[in-house]
């Protein structure tokens, strides 16, 4: 049981990023202070989003510069906090050659170099990492595998590795060294909050998160032919972030939680979205897995091995932790979509029609 001292200051990791700058904004709302860690903080387009959320409310931010791969580039950052919200991790799942380099260094080393700190600094009591449902499992074919046909805090993501699946192999790799270092001390624990895929406005245009990659894809006309039956566990941002802080300062909070509060398909996300935006070339037809595994290595860079292992799979997850222990209350989907959408559209990443 560990009660967190709300006078000092929450150490926030990767918090320009798209879920990151909610739980900056939740937390300078209530009054906080909060050290952010960006990478450069003198670069505009990374904390101007950051600046504007402070600008007005009760509490005080305060901006670090820290690299993951930068050994003790954290420490002064964690300085006099109790509580570290370490979220910084690479979400991108295309655009790469080297996948050690994009994504397992960053996410692995980075937590070594964030929890070191984390014990080099005697003020921490609690760490809360953002994880990853991959981090649960690797390939959607695994549902049928799972106890009950449900995906449960109780499972490990076995199969994903750096050539297949190097996003998921990144996140249950870091979760696995984050539990390990925690194991290994005694003055601070862990409490990992493990989100399905994240979806709602962004605070920032500047993300390179697949979350909005998925939208923009859906709404630019770009899948109009037809989409693969691809199922997601679907959650809001706002929910997710609320749900690091109620994992920060709920004194019972441990272990894992899944955070998901719907699943659909991208037809059914799309279907969603038409009712609201008619003018938008979303897709209205589902692709045939034969045909997928044909086009998708060449049109997408999608191996077959993935199509033959995600495409037509339905997703179960069980989110009760969440709502129990970190007090969630999921929104409806259709909200959380089509403000994802409206907002996209606002700030120019979709065109107006
Ligand atoms: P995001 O907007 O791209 O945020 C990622 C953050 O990581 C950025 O702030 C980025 O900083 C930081 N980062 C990347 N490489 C870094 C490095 N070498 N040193 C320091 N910081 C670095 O993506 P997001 O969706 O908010 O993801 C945040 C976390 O949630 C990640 O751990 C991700 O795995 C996890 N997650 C996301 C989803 C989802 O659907 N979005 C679902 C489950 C889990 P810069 O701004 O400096 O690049």
């Amino acid at each position: 049981m560990v009660a967190i001292d709300k006078n000092k200051p929450i150490c926030v990791t990767g918090a320009s990023g798209y879920i990151a700058s909610w739980i900056v904004k939740y937390l300078l709302d209530d009054g906080f202070l909060v050290h952010a860690t960006v990478r450069d903080s003198s670069k505009e387009s990374s904390v101007a989003h950051l600046l504007k959320a402070a600008n007005g409310a009760k509490g005080t931010l305060k901006l670090f510069d820290a690299d993951l791969i930068q050994e003790g580039s954290f420490t002064k950052a964690i300085e006099g906090c109790e509580l570290v919200i370490h979220t910084a991790s690479p979400f991108v799942i295309k655009g790469f050659t080297d996948p050690y380099e994009a994504l397992i260094r960053p996410a692995v080393e980075g937590t070594d170099n964030v929890l070191k700190s984390c014990n080099a600094v005697e003020s921490v009591r609690r760490v809360v990492l953002t994880s990853s449902v991959a981090s649960i499992y690797g390939d959607a074919v695994e549902i049928l595998k799972a106890p009950g046909g449900v995906f449960t805090e109780q499972l490990w993501n076995n199969t994903s590795s750096e050539s297949h699946q190097p996003y998921s192999y990144s996140k249950v790799m870091a979760e696995r060294r984050a539990w390990e270092i925690c194991k290994n001390q005694s003055r601070w624990d862990l409490v990992t909050i493990n989100p399905s895929l994240v979806m709602g406005p962004s605070l920032t245009t500047q993300t390179q998160s697949t979350s909005i990659d998925v939208m923009r894809d859906l709404g630019s006309g770009r899948q109009r032919t037809g989409v693969p039956l691809l199922e997601f566990g679907i959650v809001d941002v706002r929910e997710v972030a609320k749900a690091h802080i109620s994992a920060g300062f709920n004194p019972d909070a441990e272990g894992r939680h899944i955070l998901s509060a719907h699943t659909a398909s991208l037809l059914q996300m799309a279907t969603i979205l038409r009712a609201r935006f008619p003018k938008y070339p979303l897709p209205k037809k589902q692709l045939p897995k034969f045909l997928v595994k044909l086009v998708a290595p060449i049109a997408a860079g999608v191996s077959r091995d993935f199509i033959q292992k995600n495409v037509g799979y339905a997703l179960k997850f069980d989110n009760s932790r969440s709502t129990s222990s970190l007090g969630v209350r999921y929104r409806p989907l259709t909200e959380t979509l089509c403000e994802h959408f409206a907002q996209m559209i606002e700030d120019g990443l979709l065109k107006r029609r």
